[in-house]
C-alpha cells in the first residue's frame, strides 16, 4: 500500500473514531503527502532530463546557431535542436520550418519554446530531413 493510499486509510479509521482534531490533523497529513508525491514526480523529470543531458554531452555540436547530434566524428545523426531549449531547461527540441514566410524566405520555429528565426542551413537541414531521397 502506498502513501497516499495509507493516509487515506487512517483518515477513514479516525473518521470512525469522530475526533475531529486528529480529523483535521490527519487530512492535512494527507494533502502534504500528495504534494510530496506530485513534487517527487516534478524531481524524477528532471533528473531524467539532466541525465540525457549528461549522456549527450560532447555529442552535441552547434552549428549555425542550432546543435545537432553527431554519432560519428563528420556526420550529423538527428537535428537540428533549439539552442535555448537545450541550454537553458536541457531539453532537445527539435527545430520545424515555422508557418508563415517572408517574402519567399523561410523560418525556422522551436515547437518547444516557439523561438523562429532565419537561418538559411537549418532550413536546407530540415528539408532534407522532410525529404531523405532528395
Ligand atoms: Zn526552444
Amino acid at each position: 500500500m502506498g502513501l497516499i493510499d495509507t493516509a487515506k486509510e487512517a483518515v477513514k479509521l479516525v473518521d470512525q473514531a469522530n475526533n475531529l482534531d486528529l480529523y483535521k490533523r490527519l487530512v492535512d497529513l494527507q494533502l502534504e503527502a500528495v504534494e510530496m508525491v506530485e513534487q517527487l514526480k516534478i524531481k524524477d523529470e528532471k533528473i531524467k532530463q539532466l541525465e540525457e543531458a549528461l549522456s549527450l554531452q560532447g555529442k552535441l555540436v552547434y552549428r549555425d546557431s542550432a546543435y545537432y547530434l553527431v554519432a560519428k566524428e563528420g556526420h550529423f545523426d538527428d537535428g537540428p535542436f533549439c539552442t535555448k531549449c537545450w541550454d537553458v531547461d536541457h531539453i532537445k527540441c527539435r527545430f520545424v520550418r515555422a508557418p508563415e514566410t517572408d517574402e519567399g524566405r523561410e523560418w525556422v520555429q522551436c515547437q518547444r519554446c516557439k523561438l523562429p528565426f532565419r537561418s538559411e542551413q537549418i532550413t536546407k537541414d530540415i528539408r532534407s530531413l522532410d525529404s531523405p531521397d532528395l
